[in-house]
């Protein structure tokens, strides 16, 4: 009786778990059992395995006439696709000792085989290699199809201790793990051995449109507080302003995120992500005629929402009160919770959403109200049920609120800070102001609990205190959190240990109850 077994891993939506394939062979008539839950294209694979194996050289399966039983574990999940091919036929090599693993050099707990066979042996890639490979064990070897790695050269840097290994086909990759032929990994200590295949670097000379943008330096500075602390964000006022040119631009400030937030940036999408989304994370930039599952994701063919593929990134929502209200409404428990939790078959699966908002708004049906270059023709009425779209917990729920000014009436608001930074400076800025964050608590301020909130209460000196405390008449006691966090934001970035009383002032110019009087909630 001959036996092997060999590791694969399998990466299904937000389920990623190793799989040991097993492959035993006893004397009989010719048969092929593959066990362990596996669908269609599991079965299916049987005829092309055997195909491949007798085009790579070796001898058929079936003139062997074997019985041969293969088992996928853990057999109680379900497995899906072809990416078992190759670590099946793998496991058969072994068993029939057709070829052999140097263990010194591939220890068999180590090593993780993924791919596609064809009929004449060729290792195909198969969806989510990418997420397989970032999931794997620190100290994994892994192989992959040489047509898998078009991401991983911007991927290096992250994967650290782990060997990636990319061969043509069967042959290739039994030579490699038998020692016949030495091959470098395309990966190994983080780096990407074929340079030639790097990607350009981004030309960061290219044109910023956050420098183009004129006169709106008290929303430029929101921005960078709100990127640099986690803070959502809301840009009213009329139209033609530049709101969502302004919103948009912050994707030019976005800092670096840590290797680990790259790793999950990556999680969550499919498709091929390109080099500054993994660094700094996405920016999605969504329409008011989004639909509910479009943007929370789930349903029965279980859709990654846009929330989702916005995690430690931006969600961009341009004209927010155009939104349907249940739609907005939805938003409630992911601003929150920075979680959605879906039905998925009988189970609720949870699914990270820890983006920040920024969103921009109208004020009024017609856009101008409030505009002194043109009349607003909303009635009263009109004016109320608009606004009234954005419910009190979902308005509650954004920290930083700017009134973006008429071009003409604009004059340089500035309160504090006497210098607009340009582009490079307040990625700069974000950057310092996040690491500072990183280094005292682990977090972005924007995602402090209420006790740490409380601590920092407990901290402050009577200045500051007796500002904070006379916030008690206007803000809800979630108001007076968010204030503090806001705060300790503005004073990060003035690399301040101590909140002051002008920090908490500041803070206190960005909420939305200095607009109450025309946007009420
Ligand atoms: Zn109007």
């Amino acid at each position: 009786m001959k036996y092997a077994s060999v590791l694969s891993f399998a990466a299904e939506s937000f389920d990623n778990y190793q799989v040991r394939v097993e492959t035993d062979i006893s004397r009989g008539i010719f048969s092929f059992s593959i066990v362990g839950l596996g669908d269609k294209a599991i079965s299916e694979s049987r005829d092309r395995i055997i195909s491949a194996i007798k085009h790579s050289g070796f001898e058929s399966p079936k003139t062997k006439g074997n019985k041969i039983v293969t088992s996928l574990s853990p057999a109680y999940s379900k497995k899906q696709g072809s990416r078992f091919d190759l670590p099946i036929a793998i496991s058969y090599l072994l068993a029939t000792q057709e070829t052999q693993l140097d263990t010194k050099k591939f220890p068999v707990n180590r090593c993780y085989f993924i791919g596609e066979l064809t009929l004449n042996g060729d290792v195909r890639p198969v969806p989510d290699t990418i997420k397989s490979i970032l999931n794997t064990p620190e100290d994994s070897i892994i192989f992959v199809s040489s047509k898998d790695i078009e991401l991983l050269p911007t991927l290096a840097h992250i994967l650290a201790k782990k060997k990636v290994y990319a061969a043509k086909n069967l042959k290739e990759i039994t030579d490699i793990i038998s020692g016949k032929i030495i091959v470098d990994p395309v990966i190994s200590n983080g780096e990407y051995k074929k340079t030639k295949r790097l990607p350009r670097i981004e030309n960061t000379e290219d044109k910023s449109v956050w420098d183009s943008v004129q006169n709106q330096d008290r929303a430029k500075r929101a921005l960078t507080i709100s990127i640099a602390g986690g803070h959502h964000i809301i840009l009213f006022g009329p139209p033609g302003l530049g709101k969502t040119m302004l919103a948009e631009s912050s994707n030019e400030i976005l800092p670096a995120l840590s290797a680990q937030k790259q790793i999950e940036v990556l999680c969550m999408h499919n498709d091929n992500l390109d080099l500054p989304t993994i660094t700094n994370g996405p920016f999605r930039k969504v329409n008011s005629t989004i639909s509910s599952q479009a943007l929370i994701g789930g349903g029965n063919s279980f859709r990654t929402g846009e929330i989702s593929l916005a995690h430690n990134g931006i969600l961009f929502i341009d004209e927010l009160l155009e939104m349907k209200k249940d739609t907005l409404e939805k938003l409630r428990e992911p601003l929150e919770n920075k979680i959605i939790s879906h039905k998925k078959y009988l189970y609720r699966q949870k699914v990270p959403a820890n983006f920040q908002l920024i969103a921009t708004a109208n004020l009024c049906p017609c856009g101008y109200i409030g505009s002194q270059i043109k009349q607003c023709i909303c009635r009263v009425g009109e004016i109320l049920r608009y606004q009234k779209r954005i419910s009190g917990p979902i308005s509650d729920r954004i920290d930083l609120w700017i009134k973006i000014n008429d071009k003409y009436s604009d004059k340089k608001e500035a309160e504090g800070y006497d210098h607009t930074p340009c582009r490079n400076e307040a990625k700069i800025l974000t950057d310092a102001c996040r690491k500072i964050q990183y280094a005292r608590q682990q977090k972005l301020n924007g995602e402090l609990t209420a006790s740490e909130v409380l601590e920092i209460i407990s901290r402050l000196r009577k200045e500051a205190l007796t500002v904070f405390k006379k916030t008690e008449s206007i803000l809800s006691t979630r108001g007076q959190h968010r204030l503090i966090k806001i705060s300790r934001t503005i004073a990060d970035l003035g690399n301040s240990e101590e909140l002051l009383p002008e920090h908490i002032h500041e803070a206190l110019s960005y909420r939305k109850e200095n607009y109450i009087d025309t946007f009420q909630s």
